[in-house]
């Protein structure tokens, strides 16, 4: 603690932690020992940006200041590199930048959701390295609009007559709102107030909207009476929200999605349906996952009838962060209409990336995207790749296991899907297991693993296969030797 010098003490009395002549002359001494902040920068890792440096330097500088002050001794130069360094490797891992995902959380939120195929990549690559049609429509020579790209393949997907892509599933729920039910009243089963994320609140999103929320049912149960009991002449529409991050079991009912439709056509009403995670199809190729059993299709989801269905690109679509709406053409058209529809409009990276992710499914073959590659890896293949591991750890003070365990879809997807998986268990001998996850952290690039008990929990299926490799050196190097 810094402790202001006793002059202006009232009554010149000494405070608590004032200080003698003698230790104020020395403390200046040490002072102006500190070194200067370019003297300490320059000793500083040569590739980091000169700026950071000596950010660095000077917080060390002013950190080793503080301490003199504080009646503790200066640093020495050597210590003060040490200290700079390290404040300088912070500040460094707070930048954006590649994780191995050993959780086993497919579509980890923190982690940055799906990765995305190598066909998505080079599209990214070709739009941005030079100039692109983003705005320009090629046939007439003029002026286009973005949001024609991956509208002609996301409705011949799905079998809507329009789509529109926005830059997260949260707007477009927003937009839909906004542009269909502005000051009516929208009804909602209370057991679908959800929220995702801790930001993004069914209630809020609605009174941002403009429209007024009529809750229906209870938490567990909802009837279609109370859908029909509720609707009366401001009723804009019904809103369904697929609950996409728990479950509720037991004595449970909810309207299916059809049914709503019905009653709202019948009345005059819209329909919106927001089905989250963005499934086109529970059919993945040849095979069709007993974990995905539950989860809305995006495809079923229209067959069913709705004005509109939103959903996102990053979650079980396998694509970039997007939202997409699809639905009637004149559901559509009514939100192309909201003035302030640019500020929630994607940039041409998403759009690239998110038309080569939906070229997989049209190609019939979404089992290529990475998301689907490592989903339906079957567990004896990740066992192997476990047990590979495990024999380059022989020499590590761990108990190391191969066991059976779940991987999950995570991310506001499949709530509660549990896909047998194998995973390798780490028992440190004589460290914390936490202590051997934060190593792992350190570790360059960051291997993120989950921790249970004593033991540090590694998922592959995860982790691409060529990453294997540095996950056990991170193991190695975060367990030590024998
Ligand atoms: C994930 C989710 C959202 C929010 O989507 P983002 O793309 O994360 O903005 C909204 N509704 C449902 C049902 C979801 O699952």
């Amino acid at each position: 603690m810094y402790v202001q010098p006793a002059q202006g003490c009232p009554g010149g009395q000494l405070q608590l932690g004032s200080m003698s002549k003698q230790t104020e002359s020395s403390q200046a001494d040490q002072l102006r020992l500190l070194p200067q902040v370019d003297r300490l920068s320059a000793e500083l890792d040569g590739a980091a940006p000169h700026a950071l440096k000596v950010q660095a330097a000077r917080r060390a500088v002013a950190g080793a200041g503080a301490a003199v002050r504080d009646g503790r001794p200066a640093p020495s130069f050597e210590d003060l590199v040490q200290i700079a360094q390290s404040l300088l490797h912070k500040q460094q891992r707070l930048g954006l930048g590649p994780v191995i995902n050993a959780t086993g959380v497919l579509l980890h939120t923190n982690l940055g959701r799906a990765p995305l195929s190598a066909d998505a990549l080079e599209a990214v690559q070709e739009v941005s390295r030079g100039y692109s049609n983003l705005e320009f429509d090629l046939t007439r020579g003029k002026r286009g609009s973005r949001y024609e790209h991956c509208a002609g393949t996301l409705t011949t997907l799905t079998g809507a007559g329009a789509a529109l892509v926005v830059n997260n599933n949260a707007a477009a729920v927003l937009l839909a709102l906004a542009g269909l039910c502005a000051g009516g009243e929208v009804i909602i089963s209370r057991g679908e107030l959800i929220e995702i994320g801790g930001e993004f609140r069914i209630p809020e999103i609605m009174t941002q909207s403009g429209a007024v929320m009529r809750e229906v049912g209870t938490t567990n149960r909802t009837h279609l009476r109370d859908y029909e009991n509720a609707l009366n002449e401001n009723t804009a529409a019904i809103l369904r929200v697929h609950p996409s991050n728990y479950e509720v079991t037991g004595f449970t009912a909810s309207v299916p999605a059809w049914e709503l439709a019905k009653l709202a056509k019948r009345h005059g009403r819209r329909f919106i349906n927001d089905v989250g995670s963005g499934l086109l199809s529970r059919q993945i190729g040849a095979v069709a996952p007993a974990w995905l059993s539950k989860e809305p299709s995006v495809t079923h989801a229209v067959k069913e009838g709705a004005d509109l269905v939103t959903f996102s690109g990053d979650k079980l679509l396998g694509g970039p962060q997007a939202g997409i709406i699809v639905g009637t053409l004149e559901a559509v058209a009514r939100l192309r209409r909201i003035p302030w529809l640019r500020t929630f409009r994607t940039d041409k990276t998403a759009l690239a990336a998110l038309d080569a992710t939906l070229t997989a499914y049209l190609r019939g073959e979404p089992e290529l995207l990475p998301l689907w590659r490592m989903a339906l890896a079957s567990a004896e293949s990740v066992a192997e790749r476990a047990r590979q591991l495990a024999s380059t750890l022989s020499q590590s003070p761990a108990e190391i296991q191969v066991t059976e365990g779940s991987s999950t879809t995570g991310g506001g997807s499949a709530p509660g899907s549990r896909i047998p998986t194998a995973l390798l268990r780490v028992e440190p001998a004589d460290t914390g297991s936490r202590q051997i996850a934060d190593r792992l952290l350190a570790h360059d690039p960051p291997v993120v693993g989950r921790i249970e008990d004593a033991a540090v929990i590694v998922d592959l299926r995860t982790v691409q296969p060529h990453e294997d490799a540095v996950v056990g050196a991170a193991l190695v190097e975060a367990l030590g030797e024998r």
